[in-house]
């Protein structure tokens, strides 16, 4: 099949529905997302988003903070814009409908909580569940727009950039490379439809499913990272992985989070033998900062081989758990652990992927008429290290940005026709008796990425790494070729690339700085790191 639109939308969280419907007004708009509209991680989102919304707040404290968190590598320019357009995009939302927690004493109506970082209350937040009221609202409004379309159950396998024409021979002349649209594969069919679009925008979030444990949805397999590099797009800072220290070790819960109010509330992690541990790594203990936190457990598993350690709140009274935790009490009893007289066994996840594809001030790639915004995109706002509720800031931001932009560019840019656009070709691939080659590599690229490339990196680890990636990458091209594809073999051949470049951004950095730790280079060395680990393709 052949769909043709104004602008193509390639995901469905707030990034995606968000710039969907900015642009729907000057345009028509295919969204195509890969599983049902609402699977995000948006919707997961539990704080809020940070935003200079209080009395005693201000963009210059905000702005410090992000520049704080980012130790040294955040654009300061993607820093002043995303904090000074952040309480006009909120209003925005809020005019769309969403209800966020209200108070009197704030100043402005809302009930601001504070988070770890920031240094006064500016989180807005729908009770403990503020992804789920931005999503929704954005699917309802979305689902109102007739200019919008939305494709579900559609994964976006390769954009169609004019190399790939060059390659086929569909055009010969040698101009600037530019996007006309992306071959996405339709999982009910099993057919690969050719989308084209003047503007294509990845909106495909992060890509926590590289690692074993993480707190992010199924999506996350770092498909728009993947995407654009094949395409061409230059990548940074992919060795800035974000790890949650405490999420829930149960071969049924896939992605729980605990919040770290369980240990801000007295919660004491323990290992398999039931001895605290966290004096030997730091004086704050249980209350130390996340990254140091999360390291601590990841040299505890190391050292014991244990799959988990133990977070301990029993110790407080029934009623006082049930009641400041009803959620996660809920959640666990639901896996048979009661956590008023139980421990509760955790891991560190992978969380947030600071790096991605590289954009502007308004969302452009280094490819034209491709935007990047969202998780996927490397804006310089995180820098080495995400302030907590930034990155929902961002998304708006950018989505907004990168909408006003289309809308002003969209008269120049020419229409393609599908003539111009040879349609997917399977090359005499036929369907795969051998899927589980598809599980294999996807359990071992998961497991030694979270063994050589997690929390605590060395060279020997990072290397062992480089070896097994080079190895996987070969095996899944041949296979990838040879038969029909499928979304397993799709997000296979993206969590193995997004591996790969995780891994020479890591090689590549000899320091360690905000989430890159590596126990070669200790310290950090400002004299010859202090930039950006850029990766373009060759
Ligand atoms: C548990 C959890 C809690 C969080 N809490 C907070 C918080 O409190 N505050 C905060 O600021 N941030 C938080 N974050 C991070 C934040 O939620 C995400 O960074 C943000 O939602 C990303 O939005 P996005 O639109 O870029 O991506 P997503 O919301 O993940 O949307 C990505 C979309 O792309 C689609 N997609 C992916 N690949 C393809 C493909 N190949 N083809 C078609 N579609 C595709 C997906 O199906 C999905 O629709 C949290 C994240 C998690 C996981």
């Amino acid at each position: 099949m052949e769909y043709q639109s104004d602008f193509l939308v390639i995901g469905s969280g707030l990034a995606g529905l968000g710039y969907a419907l900015k642009v729907a007004r000057h345009g028509s708009v295919n969204v195509v997302t890969k599983r049902s509209i609402m699977e995000t991680s948006t919707r997961q989102a539990q704080g809020g988003i940070a935003a200079v919304l209080g009395p005693d707040d201000s963009f210059d404290l905000h702005i410090k903070d992000t520049l704080m968190a980012g130790d040294g590598l955040c654009h300061q320019d993607t820093a002043e814009m995303v904090v000074r357009s952040g309480p006009e995009r909120i209003r925005e939302l809020v005019s769309l409908g969403a209800h966020f927690d209200l108070a009197g004493d704030s100043g402005t109506g809302f009930d601001l909580t504070r988070e770890g970082g920031h240094s006064c209350r500016r989180i807005i937040h729908a009770h403990d569940m503020t992804g789920q009221e931005v999503i929704s609202i954005l699917v309802a409004r979305v689902l109102e727009q007739p200019n919008i379309t939305v494709f579900e159950n559609h994964i976006a396998v390769d954009l169609i950039t004019r190399h790939k024409l060059v390659r086929r021979g569909a055009v010969t002349t040698n101009v600037e490379e530019y996007c006309l649209g992306a071959y996405v594969l339709d999982t009910a069919t099993g057919q690969v439809d050719t989308f084209i679009a003047p503007i294509i925008l990845l909106a495909t979030g992060g890509a926590g499913k590289v690692y074993l444990y993480t707190s992010n949805p199924d999506i996350a397999t770092g498909d728009g990272v993947a995407i654009a590099f094949r395409a061409g797009a230059s990548i940074a800072n992919m060795e800035f992985i974000q790890f949650h220290p405490t999420c829930l070790y149960h071969p049924l819960a896939k992605n729980f989070l605990i919040s770290e109010a369980v240990r801000g509330e007295g919660g004491i992690l323990l290992d398999k033998r039931g001895t605290p541990f966290m004096a030997k790594y730091h004086p704050l203990k249980d209350l130390a900062f996340r990254d140091v936190v999360a390291r601590a457990i990841d040299t505890e598993l190391k050292k014991s081989g244990d799959d988990c350690v133990f977070l301990d709140i029993s110790h407080k009274s029934k009623d006082f758990v049930q009641a400041r935790f009803p959620g996660i009490y809920q959640k666990c009893l639901e896996f048979g652990i009661d956590i008023t007289s139980q421990p509760i066994p955790v891991v560190p996840a992978a969380h947030y992927s600071c790096g991605g594809v590289i954009t502007d001030l308004l969302g452009r790639t280094n490819i034209k008429n491709l935007y990047a915004v969202g998780e996927v995109a490397m804006t310089g706002l995180h820098g080495a290290n995400r302030l907590a509720s930034n990155s929902l800031l961002e998304a708006l931001v950018f989505s907004h940005e990168a909408a006003r932009h289309a809308v002003e560019v969209l008269p120049q840019i020419p229409k393609r026709k599908f003539s111009e656009v040879p349609p997917w070709d399977p090359s005499g691939a036929v369907d795969s008796d051998e899927n589980v080659v598809v599980t294999q590599n996807w359990d071992e690229i998961r497991r030694f990425m979270w063994n050589y490339v997690g929390i605590v990196r060395s060279d020997k680890r990072l290397m062992r790494a480089r070896h097994r990636i080079d190895l996987i990458q070969q095996e899944i091209n041949d296979y990838y070729w040879n038969f029909l594809i499928t979304s397993d073999l799709v997000e296979l051949r993206n969590i193995a690339t997004v591996a790969d470049l995780i891994i020479t951004c890591a090689l590549q950095r000899k320091e360690s700085r905000g989430l890159h730790y590596t126990l070669d280079y200790p310290e950090k060395d400002d004299a010859n790191w202090l930039k950006d680990t850029v990766i373009t393709a060759s």
